[in-house]
């Protein structure tokens, strides 16, 4: 899947708003099992904005593996044509989930 949008930044696999991960899981819980917070992006967060107006898209080939109960999610994975995903408080969750 190659639209991947994520805003879960202080994940070591985001960049710009994308994804950059080969694959992530996603859980029941409809959130993203992969995310990893890099604790070298936490204080830069807030410095980011600037970048962010020019939105190049870095965007690669996810696999997305997924067992939520979504009407997207077929034999494990997920068949949306792209999915945002939210970053929540503590987790990063898919915003495409839509409950079968
Ligand atoms: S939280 Fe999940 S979807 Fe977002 S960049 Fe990290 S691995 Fe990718």
């Amino acid at each position: 899947m190659k639209d991947l949008k994520c805003a879960m930044k202080v994940c070591v696999y985001n960049k710009g708003y994308c994804c950059c991960a080969d694959e992530i899981k996603v859980g029941t819980d409809s959130k993203c099992h992969t995310y990893t917070i890099d604790q070298s992006k936490k204080d830069d967060v807030m410095f980011e904005i600037g970048m962010d107006q020019t939105k190049p898209d870095y965007s690669v080939n996810t696999k997305v593996d997924c067992i939520a109960p979504c009407i997207f999610q077929k034999h494990d994975k997920c068949h949306a044509i792209g999915i945002t995903v939210l970053a929540a408080e503590k987790d990063a969750e898919c915003a495409t989930f839509i409950l079968k």
